[in-house]
């Protein structure tokens, strides 16, 4: 029998998924299939688009690759666009020539959408959608010093992000009078916008664009409906996407009145040899934006086409999960309270910056829709509630509100039905999980392999893990301690990967010994390995998207937006012309300051764009970084030891100094906190310090791994009488060993209390040598002395890196978002919720 030949016309996501799950039935071997994509680069992941700005290349965004097409017979023909359909011969025109089909599929995706605004055509003004725009954005960015994004939506929210990668000043405009006005309400809409204000994007709503002219100090001059303006070098239109149905429309396939190519249950058109799926479908008069509905499309086509009758598409959930610019955003079903009624149940914790409401149907036994921003801690519960119809506790507001006031805690994975749907993208339950792990699938990478959960927009990863880590422990398989599902490995073999390879980036990283993207699990955590490994600065270039918010602004960010300084003190001595300069710019840019626990002074209440102003002054004054934004060496605390206190048998500050000079900068596992005392009296408080030590007739007793905060903990005495270099030997080799067997996040303490072996192993590993690594610790350490740079006297001295503190260049006088302040003890300090001004 001669085969049919099958054409799909777009090499996207969608459509390079279709073809995966066609290649996969027997139906593959009926058909000759032709592939045209209009795109010279072969399918790439578009949800990750905005990682090719961090440094990620086609090749790691690429959904498969040209050996894969050839393999499987499929004629891949990229750069060639199909032009025509003549739906009587069926056949389809390209530049090169004529070619018949049988079957056709439309998988031609979507196009940005361009507002019809005068002087839109300025080569300056641009889209965000296909890597030869990123190309075309990077380009304009040279040289530019604003960028503006026309739409407020997901899509926009990225691009500015992007912009600000790119260390341009970023704009938002938006036509709403809130941001992503399809997934947030007033008030969610509202503390986005302030979050990201505060991250140094300004936004401005309720903006119609009337016209973009010449700018007088920037290339464009934007004018707005209310008659105010806006200059800027370069604009990138992001206001929403249209089908892109041109061939669709001109060969009289049922369109939808506002675009898009009419498809029933089964994805084929009003032309039963024609199909659609992605993008381009309108199916029950809806179009989605999102990949997972496009893959289930192309998995419902691939199961027609091998003949299965019942084979259908069903509409799809357009749940999302994000982090847009670090900032969480959850919108779940009828977000909007649409179905008729429905009551609403909100949380507004104004300074943590939380914002949950949950939408709950007329009987309070059905969750139908939420919304979050700030926080997406509760999104997979609430996910699962709505999903799965699973009855709302008597009081359902438990859900929302933090565990400390009453809240519920989440919903463990075995309060899920086995119908539950963990990956929307793939289409897999907790029951596939279930079925796959009884066919002999132990750890997560198999269950993801096997079932494709969690590898379509990954929005799904935690509560993978959860099911599949619940299911394996209870059927007594020893759980992986993968960090993630990136990285088959623990934090410890990251650690001598990047070590023993010599791996200088995340991206070489990833590519060589893990799979997909990375997340917010594995980049911060990798982060912290490369510093520890190479001490490079933490914003260069390859490092910064890796920082969570602290470490990418070098300061804390303080619960109404600003952002604290701490210069570090070492040992808590100070003069006082040092003194004098704290002083002195604490009252220049009215800062509230406070002695810390660790012996320094904190200033509190810096915008950001005042950040470098301010280390510039301080460094001058002899100051350097004190990494309280860090995981890594706050403070070494110490007494006055021997030199003023008449119990004192050791220079308690002097040893103190000496230990924070060393090992300050070091990027740890955690912080860390050190502490000397002068006698046993104790008076620094050594023994609940990471590492403390007390003075005694002889020399120094160390103890190691104590805790203060919320699980205080006793320090383990570990060696006693040691001299000054041998005290400083033996730190460095713990320091050392803990920073690299230690998992993410995870404090000293609780290191020791599950390292295999416990104290004495530790004291075999360091006093003894037993694994023969001493000398190599010791070396890593004194590296790592030898390389230190005060981050912030690097950032102030690069005009680039001084460009991430930038505000809002436009409008200096936008330059402090926060404004509620109030005056107490003769400080300024924010005004508390509720607080009358
Ligand atoms: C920056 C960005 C971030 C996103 N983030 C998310 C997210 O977080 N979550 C999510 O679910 N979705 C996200 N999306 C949306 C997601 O990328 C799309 O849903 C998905 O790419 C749709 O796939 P598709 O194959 O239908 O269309 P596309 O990926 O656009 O592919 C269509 C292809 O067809 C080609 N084509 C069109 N016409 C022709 C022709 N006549 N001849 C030949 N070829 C043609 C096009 O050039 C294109 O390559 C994001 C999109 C962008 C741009
Ligand atoms: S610890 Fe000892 S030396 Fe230090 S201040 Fe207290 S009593 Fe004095
Ligand atoms: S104990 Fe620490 S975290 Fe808690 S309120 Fe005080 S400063 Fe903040």
């Amino acid at each position: 029998m001669s085969k049919k030949t099958l054409i799909v016309i777009g090499n996207g996501m969608v459509g390079h998924h279709f073809l995966e799950q066609l290649v996969a039935t027997p139906a593959a071997a009926d058909f000759d299939i032709k592939v045209f994509g209009e795109e010279k680069l072969l399918a790439y992941d578009r949800v990750h688009l905005s990682e090719y700005f961090g440094g990620s290349t086609h090749a790691d965004l690429a959904m498969g690759t040209a050996d894969w097409y050839a393999e499987n017979n499929i004629d891949l023909r990229l750069g060639e666009q199909v032009t025509g359909i003549d739906r009587d011969n069926q056949t389809i025109t390209t530049p090169m020539g004529e070619y018949s089909y049988d079957e056709l599929v439309l998988a031609t995706g979507s196009y940005p959408f361009v507002p019809p605004i005068k002087g839109n055509e300025h080569p300056h003004c641009l889209v965000y959608r296909t890597l030869e725009d990123l190309d075309s954005i990077r380009a304009s960015a040279d040289g530019a010093k604003t960028g503006v994004v026309v739409g407020g939506g997901l899509l926009g929210l990225e691009a500015a992000n992007a912009l600000k990668t790119l260390g341009l000043d970023a704009h938002v405009v938006e036509f709403a009078p809130r941001l992503m006005p399809v997934q947030l309400d007033s008030d969610g809409g509202a503390l986005l916008k302030h979050k990201i204000e505060e991250l140094g994007v300004q936004v401005h709503t309720e903006k119609a664009t009337t016209e973009i002219i010449e700018g007088e100090d920037a290339r464009l001059r934007m004018n707005f409906s209310d008659d105010s303006h806006l200059e800027t070098d370069l604009i990138v239109f992001s206001a929403g996407i249209r089908p892109q149905d041109a061939l669709a429309r001109s060969s009289d396939l049922a369109m939808g009145e506002r675009g898009g190519i009419v498809i029933n249950d089964q994805c084929t058109t009003s032309d039963p040899h024609i199909h659609a799926i992605g993008e381009c479908a309108l199916w029950s008069e809806k179009i989605f934006g999102l990949v997972a509905p496009g893959y289930t499309m192309a998995r419902t086509l691939a199961s027609v086409l091998n003949g299965d009758e019942e084979a259908a598409f069903t509409g799809a959930d357009m749940s999302t999960k994000l982090k847009l610019l670090g900032v969480d955003v959850g919108s779940i079903g009828d977000a909007h309270a649409q179905t008729p009624g429905s009551r609403n149940i909100r949380f507004n914790d104004e300074q943590a910056g939380h914002y949950r409401r949950m939408v709950i149907s007329e009987d309070g036994k059905t969750l139908l829709g939420a919304i979050l921003v700030g926080d997406n801690s509760h999104y997979d519960t609430l996910l699962q509630y709505a999903l799965n119809g699973i009855e709302l506790p008597e009081q359902p507001e438990t859900l929302i509100v933090p565990e400390s006031q009453g809240g519920a805690p989440a919903l463990g994975p075995d309060a899920l039905p086995e119908t539950a749907s963990i990956c929307s993208c793939h289409n897999v339950s907790k029951g596939d999980i279930c079925g796959v792990i009884d066919a002999g699938c132990s750890d997560l990478g198999s269950v993801k392999a096997e079932t494709k959960a969690s590898t379509g927009c990954g929005g799904c990863a935690a509560l993978l893990k959860n099911v599949v880590d619940n299911e394996l422990e209870k059927r007594g398989v020893e759980v992986s301690k993968d960090i993630c599902e990136h990285f088959p490995y623990s934090r410890q073999d990251l650690f001598n990967i990047v070590k023993v390879n010599g791996i200088r980036t995340f991206r070489t990283l990833i590519r060589e010994h893990g799979k997909g993207h990375g997340c917010d699990i594995c980049k911060p955590a990798v982060g912290s390995i490369l510093a520890t490994c190479w001490n490079e600065h933490i914003l260069a270039t390859d490092h910064v998207p890796l920082q969570d918010t602290n470490d990418t602004f070098m300061a804390n960010m303080q619960k109404n937006g600003t952002y604290s300084i701490v210069p570090r003190i070492p040992g808590g001595e100070i003069t006082p012309d040092k003194l004098i300069v704290l002083g002195e710019v604490a009252k220049e840019y009215n800062l509230y300051t406070k002695i810390t626990g660790g012996q320094r002074v904190d200033l509190f209440g810096a915008t950001l764009s005042e950040l470098p102003e301010i280390w510039e002054k301080l460094i001058a004054a002899g100051f350097e970084t004190g990494h309280a934004y860090g995981k890594s060496l706050r403070t070494v605390k110490s007494c006055v030891g021997n030199t003023w206190c008449r119990y004192g048998v050791q220079d308690s500050v002097g040893m103190a100094i000496t230990l924070e000079n060393r090992y300050k900068g070091l990027r740890a596992p955690h912080k860390v906190k050190m502490a000397v005392s002068g006698c046993t009296r104790e008076c620094a408080e050594a023994q609940s310090k990471d590492f403390g030590v007390i003075a005694t007739e002889n020399g120094w007793n160390l103890y190691v791994c104590g805790n203060g905060g919320m699980r205080p903990r006793h320090g383990d005495l570990f060696a006693t009488d040691l001299s000054d270099e041998e005290l400083i030997r033996t730190i460095d080799r713990v320091v050392m060993f803990y920073v690299r067997t230690a998992d993410r996040l995870q404090r000293t303490s609780v290191w020791m209390e599950n390292l295999e072996g416990g104290l004495d192993y530790l004291k075999q590993v360091v006093l003894e040598d037993s694994l023969g690594i001493c000398d190599e610790l010791e070396q890593h350490m004194a590296d790592l002395v030898d390389t230190y740079q005060c981050e912030w006297k690097t950032a102030v001295e690069d005009p680039e890196k001084r460009k991430r503190f930038r505000e809002f260049v436009n409008a200096p006088e936008k330059k402090d978002p926060v404004q509620e302040w109030t005056t107490e003890r003769d400080q300024r300090r924010p005004l508390l919720e509720g607080e009358p001004a």
